[in-house]
């Protein structure tokens, strides 16, 4: 299986929950925290070395994405 990971730019999330609905291996949440413009922005859940990572990088909470706020990488 391949893997990968993604970074989400927290600032130029608006929270609309569109990625968190989008990805088939619920890798993302909605943050508790506010960004600065006050949306409660989506948050990877795992980290970016882990050797158990789930994230495919099949780019699906990317491209869902309309503020083009994630930004997928493939190992
Ligand atoms: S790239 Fe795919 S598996 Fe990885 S976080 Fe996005 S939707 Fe989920
Ligand atoms: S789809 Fe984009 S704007 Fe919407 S919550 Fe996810 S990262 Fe934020």
């Amino acid at each position: 299986m391949k893997k990968g990971f993604i970074r989400i730019n927290s600032e130029l999330c608006k929270g609309c929950g569109l990625c968190v609905t989008a990805c088939p291996k619920a890798l993302i949440r909605t943050s508790s925290k506010l960004n600065i413009t006050g949306y409660h922005p989506a948050e990877y859940t795992e980290r970016e070395k882990s050797k158990n990572r789930k994230c495919t990088g099949c780019a699906l909470c990317a491209i869902i994405c309309p503020d083009i706020a994630i930004e997928v990488f493939r190992d």
